[in-house]
This record gives C-alpha cells, structure tokens and sequence, in this order.
C-alpha cells in the first residue's frame, strides 16, 4: 500500500480504539493494539513501528520467522495467532513473546518443553471457542479450566488470559453475547488464577463491541495496512 496512508490509518485506528474505550466494561484502561502483519513486508512492519507500534502479530509460520529475523534491530513485541500444529511449535517457541492460540495441552507442553529457558517464559492466551461451532479451533468453555490448570502448571510458559474468534456474520448483539462470555469466562478462571488479566478480542471489523466488552488486546490487520490478498 501507498506509505502516505499508514499513518492516517494508525491515528483513524487509535482514536476508534479510544472512543470505544470510554465506552468500555473496564472502566476506559488501556487496550493494547497488536498491529496483525501475516501477508505484509518487513519494510510494511518498519514504517508502521516508524509510526508507534511495537507488537505484531503474525499467523504463518515460515514467513513470520523471516520477518523475525530481519527486524531483529528493531524492539519489536511478536504475538503468534495463528492455528498451531504440533510440527510449528520448535519455530513459535523461542522466536516469539506471546502466544494467543493454545487450544489444546499437547500443544501447550511442547511449547513449554522448547521454549528456551534462559528467555522470559513465554506469554500465553487460550483459544476459546465463542461461537460455538464445530469447525473453529478453540477449547470449549467446558474444558477451559482443565487446560488453564495444566497451563499453570508448566514453568515455561505464563497463563496471561484468553483469546477468542465470533463466527464469521455474527450480528451486534450476538457479538456483544460471545465477547461477553469471553469476558465472564476469564473472571471465572481468575478465581484459579488471580494474576491473569488479558482479553484477547476485537479485529478490524469487531473492534468496538470487543473493547466494549472488556478487551485489553485488540488484533488489527486490515485498518492499519489495507485489505490483505490471501
Ligand atoms: C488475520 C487475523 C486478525 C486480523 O484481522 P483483520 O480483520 O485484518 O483486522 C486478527 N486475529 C487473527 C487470529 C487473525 O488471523
């Protein structure tokens, strides 16, 4: 996209973020915007921190460790939020900061096993399944506190809180109901796990009835770098 544009989009994204902050179930705090770079250029990632942003998050493997790698001079927070097979935990382990899409234990200790111990242990999320539907990934709320508890338990990785995906044409309130669940979902896992305080929701399109809801992390692709061709 034309560079002229990003900065505009960035400062139209921050004051969306803003108002629907005031608006919000936490009380206007700050609600932390992960720029999503899948598909875009290291030099897209260099002009958006250039404008202020610092965490990006990226959902295929392979290309985001090449952009790892060639952003290493710049202090740059990686959010992995894509699907995770088995296969991609040794690349997501040591080369990322947080990870928002656990949804299962088998993944959540082989990330713990590889993440180097010498780092910060890593920043996790779990993924859960809002809306419900068979074909999404996710933990369902049913099995969300069994996974919480093994997540607990691993010494390498930092249960940070949830992260959650409505069904594809959700209408408004039924939005506002699945982020709202989302939200009721982390206060019952805060009972077993007082520390915990993110809420991973809200992309382009579902921002504010996310941030309404409660969330401290917003996912945003597509209002800051334009529509994506894959
Ligand atoms: C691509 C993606 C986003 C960003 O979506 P936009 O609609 O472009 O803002 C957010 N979260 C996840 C998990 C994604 O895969």
């Amino acid at each position: 996209m034309n560079e002229q544009q990003l900065p505009k989009n960035i400062a139209k994204l921050q004051e969306r973020v803003r108002r629907a902050a005031e608006k919000s179930q936490n009380g206007n705090s700050a609600v932390q915007i992960i720029a999503v770079s899948k598909t875009r250029s290291a030099q897209e990632i260099r002009a958006a921190h250039a404008c202020g942003l610092t965490h990006f998050g990226e959902s295929y493997l392979q290309e985001a460790l090449q952009k790892v790698s060639d952003l290493d001079d710049l202090p740059l927070t990686w959010h992995f939020i894509g699907p995770i097979q088995s296969n991609k935990t040794a690349g997501i382990a040591p080369h990322f900061d947080w990870v928002h899409s656990i949804d299962r234990a088998k993944i959540a200790q082989r990330l713990n096993d590889q993440r180097p111990p010498e780092l910060a242990p890593l920043q996790v999320c779990l993924q859960v399944n809002i809306s419900g539907e068979d074909s999404k990934s996710g933990v369902s709320l049913e099995d969300l506190p069994q996974l919480a508890r093994t997540v607990c338990e691993l010494p390498h990785l930092k249960l940070r809180g949830l992260m959650g995906i409505p069904a594809a044409g959700a209408d408004t309130l039924q939005l506002h109901q699945d982020f709202g669940q989302l939200r009721t979902a982390l206060a019952e896992l805060q009972t077993l796990a007082p520390d915990i305080d993110t809420l991973s929701m809200g992309m382009s399109g579902d921002m504010e009835p996310a941030i309404m809801e409660g969330a401290t992390m917003v996912r945003v692709g597509t209002a800051i770098f334009g529509p994506r061709n894959r």
